[in-house]
């Protein structure tokens, strides 16, 4: 029997062991199906005091079979229903491509994506950390040029190291992951997504905000940025009251500035605000 689709706005089905999640994506506009390689705990080098991934641990582990099958009967569910599957995602309780299964497991979830739903997007959600690893900076470089045309959204929350220490809080250091993005960006096409949010009650500094914009617009002169996606803090965390939302203006009000800088900069691409 097909799964039922029923997809709700949070994510919490992960914490649960599932492989493969669908939830109705804000970012997306529609049905995400979510496939998450960390069912058995969160693993990722960044400490995002906004990070929606509450701590748990468990024991399921990832299956490839296990993925296939449950990937399958989602988008069997959905097309059933006719749903429309905007997109397949790499996403789950952690960094995606630093796990050991994230290259099989895309190559997989390509496929299936080509037999069963061709108008999905194939989607990562990445903090960048996988990039610093040469295999896997290659392995992302060709599934976004070659045939599984992976759409790659790269965080990039600061523009300075002091943001980046309260946004982030990662141990890699910002100049580093910064270059590699950079580096990246300067030879596949990426979605940038931004969090914009308070930190103990501090919101991003003018500095920060300034060194945001240009960072953008170096990047915008590669030609490589598909969008520039602003998002805020919309449901709750583990590490709250520490992150909060900041209101929807200053959003909008970062987002025309960049638009307006991009167009000055002759750049023409979107920039979308999710509050
Ligand atoms: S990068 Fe993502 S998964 Fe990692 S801590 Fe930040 S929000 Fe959470």
């Amino acid at each position: 029997m097909a799964l039922s689709i029923n997809p709700t706005k949070n994510h919490r089905g992960r914490e649960k062991g599932l492989l493969v999640y669908p939830v109705y994506s804000r970012r997306s506009r529609g049905l995400s199906v979510g496939i998450n390689l960390f069912p058995d705990k969160k693993f990722c080098p960044f400490d995002c005091p906004y990070c929606e991934v509450f701590p748990f641990e468990n024991n399921s582990f990832f299956l490839l079979p296990q993925m296939e099958a449950d990937l399958r009967e989602a988008i069997a569910a959905a097309l059933e229903q006719d749903i429309p599957i905007k997109d397949i995602c790499f996403s789950g309780n952690g960094e995606p491509s630093l796990s050991p299964d994230f290259p099989e497991a895309l190559k997989l979830a390509a496929s299936i994506r080509e037999e069963l739903a061709p108008c999905a997007s194939m989607v990562l959600i990445t903090n960048g950390a996988g990039l610093m690893k040469p295999q896997i900076f290659s392995r992302l470089l060709d599934a976004v040029l070659g045939s599984e045309k992976l759409d790659v959204w790269l965080k990039l929350d600061a523009g300075t190291p002091e943001w980046y220490k309260k946004i982030n809080r990662c141990e890699i250091p910002f100049e580093e992951i910064t270059l590699k993005k950079k580096e990246f960006a300067s030879c596949a096409p990426v979605t940038i997504q931004t969090m914009l949010c308070s930190v103990e009650g501090e919101r991003p500094s003018a500095e920060e905000s300034h060194a945001w914009l240009e960072f953008l617009l170096g990047l915008a002169a590669s030609g490589n940025i598909r969008k520039v996606q602003i998002y805020g803090k919309a449901r709750s965390a583990p590490g709250d009251p520490l992150a909060s939302s900041l209101p929807v203006e200053y959003l909008e009000e970062r987002a025309s500035s960049l638009r307006r800088s991009l167009e000055a900069g002759g750049f023409s691409l979107p920039v979308e605000v999710f509050p």
